[in-house]
């Protein structure tokens, strides 16, 4: 019987991941079928019932159920703990495993624009939202000594920072306020600039001007179209990376937790590539707006996380 892998999320019209994973399957004659399930927040909680049947390998979770998952779930990881949103969900018999692969992608996707170099220990991100939590947990994780969050609205990089109080108690992480006389004061003591807003996502808007960028800077936006900033960047003279190598392993990552087989990444990536000249953007390119409130069930299932 073919086995089912669903994409939840509102809205899922169009998705990438549906294009790499199915490809991913049918290379290796896996028997199994992407889905697209758009469920608003109020039929989510039938969806995850439903996941829990035998023909399901899982699910993965995209905007705006990444957080509202996580109570819903009956084990999950240190990843998804720590950053608080799930987006790949496994099945062992009738329990849900929530997994967090944005970790693991973001990680790969930081790899790859260091390159050879020294990993730098600072780093300057802007956004506060999902995204953002999935890059603090890898800088973290990184071993990362200095990590200053600027975000629109002040009180959400604060929520952030205080999210990861306990796990960043060893390092600097602050929150500091959107002006671009910091934002550039601080750009000047760093390597590393990350972009986890959805700023340029669908404007020709740079989140910050192209005068503060300079040739010293790494930026990895996770955008994963052409966006201001990466031409910005580029003309400054700075090593630049889209979100394309994030999106690619966080989805071989998922691939890997539902058929226990490595990811053939080739064709993964060329799946990508086809769908997104094709004009099809990532559920994952719409912006999720407000933070959603973390229930106390949260902490408790996050307590219960393996
Ligand atoms: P969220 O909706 O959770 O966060 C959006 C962020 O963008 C917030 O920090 C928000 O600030 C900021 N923002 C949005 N509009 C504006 C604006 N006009 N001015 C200033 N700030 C703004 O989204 P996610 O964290 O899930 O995603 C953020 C981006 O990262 C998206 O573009 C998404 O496509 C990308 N992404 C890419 C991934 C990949 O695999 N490559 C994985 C995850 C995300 P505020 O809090 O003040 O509203």
């Amino acid at each position: 019987m073919t086995k089912r892998v669903v994409l939840i999320g509102h809205p899922v019209a169009h998705s990438l991941s549906g294009a790499m994973q199915q490809a991913a399957f049918d290379s290796l004659g896996i028997d199994a079928a992407y889905e697209l399930w758009d469920k608003a927040p109020i039929e989510l909680t039938d969806a995850i019932g439903e996941l829990r049947g035998d023909g399901f390998l899982g699910a993965n979770v995209t905007i705006p159920h990444k957080e509202r998952v996580v109570p819903l779930m009956d084990r999950i990881t240190e990843e998804a703990h720590a950053t608080g949103a799930v987006n790949t969900i496994t099945r062992e018999g009738k329990r849900l495993v929530g997994h967090n692969t944005d970790v693991p992608g973001f990680k790969v996707a930081l790899d790859k624009l260091v390159g050879k170099q020294k990993m730098p220990r600072h780093a300057v991100l802007l956004g506060a939202g999902g995204g953002a939590r999935a890059v603090v947990h890898g800088l973290i994780t990184e071993g990362f000594q200095r990590i200053i969050v600027f975000n629109r609205h002040l009180h959400r990089a604060e929520g952030l920072v205080k999210h990861f109080g306990r796990s960043a108690s060893h390092m600097e992480l602050r929150a500091m306020p959107w002006h671009e006389s910091i934002i550039e004061a601080e750009l000047s003591k760093t390597k590393i600039l990350i972009n986890a807003t959805s700023i340029g996502l669908t404007t020709d808007e740079s989140p910050i001007p192209a005068e503060i960028l300079n040739s010293d800077l790494m930026v990895l936006d996770l955008i994963y179209a052409q966006t201001r900033l990466q031409s910005d960047a580029k003309a400054a003279g700075a090593a630049v990376s889209d979100g394309e190598a994030m999106l690619l392993h966080q989805g071989a990552a998922s691939f890997t937790l539902w058929t226990g087989q490595p990811a053939p990444l080739d064709v993964m990536g060329a799946a990508l590539a086809t769908a997104r000249a094709g004009g099809l953007r990532s559920a994952e390119g719409e912006p999720t707006g407000e933070p959603v409130a973390v229930e106390p069930a949260v902490e408790a299932a996050a307590g219960d996380a393996g």
